[in-house]
């Protein structure tokens, strides 16, 4: 047993005394290797985007020391993988599976229930294991980042595309499984995924779709494979470890535009929505266009003070001095491509499309000003990564975010109803409104960026509360969120209540079935095992 020697004392897993979960942590050194295993005895330390810890969430909400784990493990390979899970059934210690852990917003690398082991799956497991110019498709482990498959591709001369997050720095695995977007065609990250390799609560191996047939040279060609499709139990869930992952690449276009269109008024929201709908159900517009509010546009260029001095938030008469400075209060980025030697014929149907919105000004990015954020928006839009979007992180001294993402049709009724409930909430608990729309096929996810001062418990506390509040109100008019903070699992969880929460009563009698001792990621999505149903861990 080893002694306890650091300055920190460790977040023990539920029901653990010191001394039997350092014994348990030997066993694990023993099977992993000692210097796989860190128990989180020092200080813990926030970092930043590029050094973020794997202990805990970097942008808390609650206290720094809630969503905290007792050790993180790294294994060497899928054995390992195995061998953790079956100590984990062995010992009984929730694990929490990260590939990067850089999911900022969501929690980080913060495991729901404190004490957990977090894995962090993506420090050894980091290999592109295959790409596949011909089928445009590649297999990777968990560790493999938007950064590292891009440098790969480029080393390789390859003409496929990655697909990035708004910031690259995340896993292309992870992402995937938390069901991410990005912003060419291939935005829908989870939908382009293409046959999983997982490790199942009891310690055994699974590959889904065409990976069940031995020898198949089909896994990463079809995503289906025979009988019930059971992908979509590993992604945002808990009843598995990925190991492998297969991904569908762009191949890059003969041409493409990047574009802009700003407007005038906050009140054009829901004309903007309408002119769109009918581009996208037809598929006009190739990629994941956004549609962002003036304020998430500025704090691109500055912070609050550069445009505020009074207290936060920014008042109406500010923010509309901000929209006239910028030219609009909306703004539309999106990016048209083709097989054929221009896009002109689409940037016509495009800018046809709004100009009967009064004062809207459509503009190729190249015609936009130099320090235009399409400019470096092209980047993402042609697959390139890209971390300005890391700059409005800084808003607010401190600044941290977290994310309200409710999904809405993409008609005028639904976003103006939504945008006007969040900026009520804002306005109420004094925080500066953030709404961006990217649009999918059908229907578009609300993304609202809450930035606070993570060292102001004042201010932390209050984004905390609009956040579930907004949840609540968001329920209450039938709209759902896509994804959501650890801390507030249970709370959207409960908004998917439909006919006595019968979709939560399905996904427990899953969990139960496949992982009696509620051993991985207990309360991921709301869905707690047996062991720790009903028994005060809902938050
Ligand atoms: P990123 O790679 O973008 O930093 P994370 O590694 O934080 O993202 O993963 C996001 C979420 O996806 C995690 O909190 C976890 O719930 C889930 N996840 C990530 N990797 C795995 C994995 N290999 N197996 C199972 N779930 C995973």
């Amino acid at each position: 047993v080893e002694p306890i020697s650091g300055p920190r004392s460790v977040a023990l897993p539920p029901d653990y005394t010191e001394e039997r979960f350092y014994a348990a942590a030997a066993t694990l050194r023993k099977l992993i290797g000692n210097e796989n295993v860190d128990i989180v005895d020092q200080p813990l330390n926030d970092g930043w985007y590029l050094q973020h810890p794997k202990t805990h969430d970097a942008f808390q909400v609650l206290d720094q020391d809630d969503f905290v784990a007792s050790c993180v493990a790294r294994p060497r390979h899928t054995e390992d993988v195995q061998a953790i899970v079956r100590w984990a059934n062995e010992y009984l210690i929730p694990l929490w599976p990260i590939s990067i852990g850089r999911n900022l917003g969501y929690g980080g690398a913060g495991p729901r229930v404190r004490g957990s082991v977090v894995i962090d799956m993506g420090h050894h497991m980091n290999r592109i294991l295959e790409v596949n110019e011909r089928e445009a498709s590649c297999l990777v482990e968990p560790g493999v980042t938007y950064y590292n498959l891009y440098d790969c591709l480029q080393a390789q001369g390859s003409s496929l595309w990655i697909d990035t997050p708004d910031l690259p720095g995340g896993s292309v695995m992870g992402n995937a499984l938390d069901r991410g977007v990005g912003y060419t065609p291939y935005g829908d990250h989870w939908g382009k995924h293409c046959g999983l390799e997982v490790v199942l609560p009891d310690g055994s191996l699974m590959r889904t779709g065409m990976g069940a047939v031995d020898g198949a040279n089909t896994w990463q060609s079809f995503q289906h494979g025979f009988g019930p499709s059971v992908d979509g139990l590993f992604s945002q869930a808990n009843n598995g470890i990925v190991t492998k992952m297969g991904m569908w690449l762009m191949p890059s276009p003969k041409s493409m535009q990047a574009y802009q269109i700003s407007f005038k008024r906050e009140e054009d929201l829901g004309a903007v929505c309408e002119a769109l709908r009918p581009l996208m159900v037809r598929g006009v517009l190739g990629n994941v266009p956004s549609l962002r509010h003036v304020l998430q546009e500025a704090a691109l260029h500055g912070n609050q003070r550069t445009y505020y001095k009074g207290p936060g938030p920014i008042d109406e008469e500010t923010t509309e001095k901000i929209a006239e400075r910028f030219g609009g209060y909306w703004f539309l980025y999106g990016c048209l491509y083709s097989d054929e030697d221009s896009c002109d014929h689409l940037v016509d149907v495009v800018r046809d499309a709004f100009t009967h919105i009064p004062g809207s000004a459509f503009y190729k990015s190249d015609d936009t000003p130099e320090d235009s954020y399409i400019r470096t928006r092209i980047q993402i839009f042609s697959g390139q990564p890209n971390l300005r979007e890391l700059g409005w992180v800084n808003w607010v001294p401190d600044g941290a975010h977290l994310f309200f993402a409710p999904i809405s049709p993409i008609t005028a009724k639904d976003a103006e109803k939504q945008f006007k409930m969040v900026k009520e909430r804002h306005r109420q608990y004094g925080f500066d409104c953030f709404s961006t729309f990217c649009v999918g096929p059908r229907e578009m996810h609300h993304i609202c960026c809450i930035i606070y001062n993570k060292a102001d418990p004042k201010h932390k506390w209050g984004a905390y509360r609009m956040l579930r509040d907004m949840i609540r109100d968001a329920g209450k008019e039938g709209y759902g969120e896509y994804r959501t903070h650890i801390s507030c699992f249970d709370e959207v969880m409960k908004v998917y209540g439909w006919n006595n929460n019968a979709f939560l009563k399905f996904n427990e009698t899953i969990k139960d079935a496949l992982d009696p001792n509620s051993i991985i990621a207990p309360g991921k999505s709301g869905i707690w095992g047996r062991r720790f149903r009903g028994k005060g861990w809902e938050l």
